[in-house]
Order: structure tokens, then C-alpha cells, then sequence
């Protein structure tokens, strides 16, 4: 499809339509497959929260359109039990009601009605540690959000791990009109960030405590990407936030990830909001991950695990 877009101006909008949508089924089934594999033989190596999240992707994205294989019941019998599993109660109980409308084959039938028994004994609510925070606004989300893997407030885009589909602290920005990518890479590369004059390295002592702080700023001179994060907050649609060339002079490259897709597509930009959280992304796939967890996947299966390449590096 690029390449068809690439070549074919006249064709572009349409493959670039369609590369998206075979880039988001592919997530799906991707996610669907370790979800399903759960629900038929429930000894999987997947950690509970994975699981938990990844339902949670699904039923996300296949609420508003139904996706060719993809099975809603599956996805909301997975989710009932981790829920019921991790303390997010009222989410089991939406789960089970939801369940309890669809036609579900007899072998999952009695644990869903029993299910739906036990999980009237136990409290209203979710926990609080599994509700999903916006790092771009700071707002605590629902665990499931009507609107889909945004947030609730500002809607930005959550963007996840693929492993354990944990939402990562990057909020993804753009550029701003007539600054290419190139150019904004190069400026990346070259930026210094203007606290690094001072020395990066403040010291405070309070009391007992001898603190480190590294690149911390005083609070009248407000970086201009977490100004402009906070912008736009008061209207209903989305709006991305936008940088400009000062702004990326201003940014420390070690804390920006470029997904670089190749021609006609525009580079992605992400900026990490807790630049202490290694993040790792797949240069062939350009999935995020939690670094974490792509190594331990990558030295089990010895590739990547979404798109199964394997780097020399
Ligand atoms: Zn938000
Ligand atoms: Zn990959």
C-alpha cells in the first residue's frame, strides 16, 4: 500500500486509508490471538494485567465496528474474570451484564452464570491503582471509555506497550506547519536543552534528605512543550499538540521517540513525559514498548513480538 501511495499520487489518499486500516486490524488480531488463546486454554504465560488491558484494547476498538473473527463474548469473558481477578469489580459486573445479552457457547455459559453470582458479593468499584491516567492532562480515565483509547478529557491518544498493552508516559506531538521531519530531527539532534547551561545537576538539602535532581528548572521559566501541553484543554475536539523549532531546541532528544515510517507517511513524534521509564520501539514494526518487556520477549522468542524481526544489533 506505501508503495502504491508513494508512486500513485493519484491513488494516495485511498492507500494510505487502507494502510491504516490493515495497520489497526493487525494490532487487533494481534491482541485477539493472545486473548483468545486465554480463554480456550486458560494456562497461558500472560500476566493477568496483560490480559486485562488487552481485553480492554479490544473491546475498545471493536465497540464501534465489529471486526471480521474477532469474537465480543471471547473478549468480554476474558475481561470479566481478570477484572474479577485484579479488584476492578464494577467493570466485571459490566463485563458479565454485557455477557449475559450475547449468545455464548455452553461451556463458558456456567461460569458465566456463576460469575455473574459472586461478583454480586463484592464492593461497587474499581480499584483505584488500575484506572488509566492521562499523561498529557493529568485526568484519572474510566477503564472503559465510550469513545475508545483516548482520554476522557483532553482525548488524546493512549498509547500502549505492546506486550502487556500498559499505557506508556508519551504523549505524541506534531509538527508544526513548513518544518519537515528531517528538519525536525536534525534540530532534535543538535538541541541543547537550555538548562544543561547551569549545569544539568541541582542540589537540594532538606533536613536528612540530599536530593539529585537532574535538568530540574525553576518554576517561573515553565517549559514551552508542557505549556503547550496544557493548551487547548477547554474545547471538544481533539487537537494534537503542535511544537515549533524553539520549542524543539528546547527538548532533550533522550526523552523524544521518533517512529520514522517511510515515505508518504509523516514521522511520528513522542515526547516522554517520565524520561526515567526506558521505552524501546521496533524499527521495522515501530511498536512502542515498555523496555522491560521487550527484552525478556525478544531473548524468549529471539525476535520481535509483533512483527517477528530480528535486529543485528
Ligand atoms: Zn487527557
Ligand atoms: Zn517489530
Amino acid at each position: 500500500c506505501l508503495d502504491i501511495a508513494r508512486d500513485e499520487p493519484d491513488k494516495r489518499q485511498d492507500m494510505l486509508q487502507k494502510f491504516q486500516d490493515f495497520q489497526k486490524k493487525a494490532d487487533l488480531y494481534y491482541v485477539y490471538h493472545t486473548v483468545y488463546r486465554h480463554v480456550v486454554e486458560p494456562f497461558t504465560s500472560v500476566l493477568p494485567e496483560g490480559l486485562f488491558n488487552m481485553s480492554r484494547y479490544l473491546l475498545h476498538n471493536i465497540e464501534e465496528e465489529a471486526c471480521y473473527g474477532i469474537s465480543k463474548s471471547a473478549t468480554l469473558f476474558a475481561l470479566a474474570k481478570q477484572s474479577k481477578n485484579l479488584g476492578a469489580f464494577k467493570l466485571a459486573r459490566t463485563a458479565y451484564e454485557k455477557l449475559r445479552l450475547l449468545r455464548i457457547p455452553q461451556q463458558f455459559q456456567d461460569t458465566v452464570d456463576l460469575g455473574s453470582l459472586t461478583i454480586r458479593s463484592k464492593p461497587f468499584h474499581d480499584a483505584d491503582e488500575l484506572l488509566p491516567m492521562c499523561y498529557r492532562c493529568s485526568t484519572t480515565n474510566p477503564l472503559l471509555n465510550k469513545t475508545g483509547n483516548r482520554c476522557v478529557n483532553c482525548k488524546q491518544p493512549f498509547v500502549h506497550s505492546f506486550v502487556n498493552f500498559e499505557v506508556l508516559p508519551l504523549v505524541e506531538f506534531v509538527l508544526e506547519d513548513g518544518l519537515t521531519d528531517e528538519e525536525a530531527v536534525h534540530v532534535l539532534d543538535m538541541s541543547i536543552p537550555k538548562q544543561k547551561k547551569k549545569g544539568p545537576w541541582t542540589e537540594s538539602k532538606m533536613g536528612n534528605f540530599q536530593t539529585l535532581r537532574l535538568g530540574e528548572e525553576p518554576p517561573e521559566e515553565e517549559d514551552s512543550f508542557t505549556a503547550r501541553l496544557k493548551s487547548n484543554n477547554d474545547s471538544d475536539e481533539f487537537a494534537p499538540v503542535v511544537v515549533n523549532k524553539s520549542t524543539l531546541q528546547a527538548m532533550s532528544r533522550s526523552e523524544v521517540y521518533i517512529l520514522k515510517w517511510s515515505k508518504p507517511l509523516r514521522y511520528q513524534f513522542f515526547k516522554s513525559l517520565l524520561p526515567d521509564v526506558p521505552i524501546t520501539y521496533c524499527f521495522t514494526c515501530n511498536k512502542l514498548f515498555h523496555t522491560d518487556d521487550f527484552e525478556q520477549q525478544y531473548l524468549q522468542r529471539g525476535h520481535c513480538p509483533f512483527c517477528r524481526s530480528r535486529s543485528d544489533d
